[in-house]
């Protein structure tokens, strides 16, 4: 299916460290409303989502240190103030989804909220070696205010609760977060979930990491959450910007799909298959 050709394609694309990819990654984009009082403030290519309310606002992901100032510009151009942002929160540790986060929090003054592993990722500035990735990453920069999340917990800015669900796999600390957002009385479930591609540095096996088991876990909290838009750190995985185009050209939910999620564990699922057999195989 579609979903998975894309993941194939991503994770390629990832491991093979193009030169040009920051930049691609980095590509501008016009921010747009999702749905109700949630807005997409990333790059064309790497998420930033900002969850508003009159008492403060929640920044989920905060792109490459470079993204920065496209993040700060999206946010005011969409009426919002940065130092309304409250909270900070994270897919995972890696510099295209973390590396903004240390300029966002000197802009905003936000904790962090973060699962455990990840916490100690913002302690020290970098990955450790149960990273699939460890060894090739750029380091990022450290946080502070940094709070301990767990599963079956929630956070909370004024109104908004946003709440974590643990789906390691990518990295050890990679979550999922999700939340309510509403358009008058129609409320929908909306899952910004982290990427699910087994993507890793050479001699790195998920044959023999605990990492296998823990994406098993991943897939089916993402088969079985609610999900009606499914928004993710790299948009090609949800297909963001074909929906958008959509709705531009009059279909008015393009961006709900409740099947979504499942799609996107399905993708995960094949994607990780192909990798345990190259791995079997020694390529
Ligand atoms: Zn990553």
């Amino acid at each position: 299916m579609a979903v998975a050709a894309v993941l194939m394609l991503l994770s390629a694309t990832i491991t093979a460290q193009q030169p040009n990819q920051r930049a691609e990654w980095n590509q501008p984009q016009k921010p747009f409303k999702v749905f109700g009082n949630s807005y997409w403030v990333g790059t064309r290519g790497l998420g930033a989502v900002l969850i508003t309310s009159d008492r403060g606002h929640i920044l989920i992901d905060g792109a490459l240190p470079e993204s920065v100032p496209q993040i700060r510009d999206h946010v005011r151009e969409l009426g919002f103030k940065l130092e309304d942002i409250r909270l900070l929160l994270n897919s995972h540790v890696h510099y295209d989804h973390a590396g903004g986060l240390g300029e966002l929090q000197r802009l905003t003054g936000a904790r962090v909220a973060a699962s455990a592993p990840a916490a100690k990722v913002f302690a020290s500035g970098a990955s450790g070696p149960d990273d699939p990735q460890y060894g090739i990453l750029p380091p990022i920069e450290r946080l502070r205010n940094v709070d301990v999340v767990r599963e079956g917990q929630v956070v909370k800015v004024g109104a908004l609760i946003a709440r974590p669900h643990m789906t390691p796999g990518h990295t050890p600390g990679g979550t999922s977060w999700t939340w309510k957002a509403c358009e008058g009385a129609r409320c929908l479930d909306v899952v910004y979930a982290d990427s699910v591609t087994p993507v890793a540095a050479d001699g790195f096996q998920y044959t023999s990491s605990p990492l296998l088991k823990a994406f098993d876990h991943t897939f089916r909290a993402l088969e079985t959450m609610r999900c009606d838009i499914l928004l993710t750190p790299h948009p090609a995985f949800a297909q963001v910007f074909q929906k958008l185009v959509a709705r531009e050209g009059g279909k008015a939910d393009a961006f709900i799909d409740p099947g979504a999620c499942k799609a996107y564990a399905a993708a995960g699922r094949q994607n990780l298959a192909a990798r345990l057999a190259r791995e079997r195989e020694g390529r």
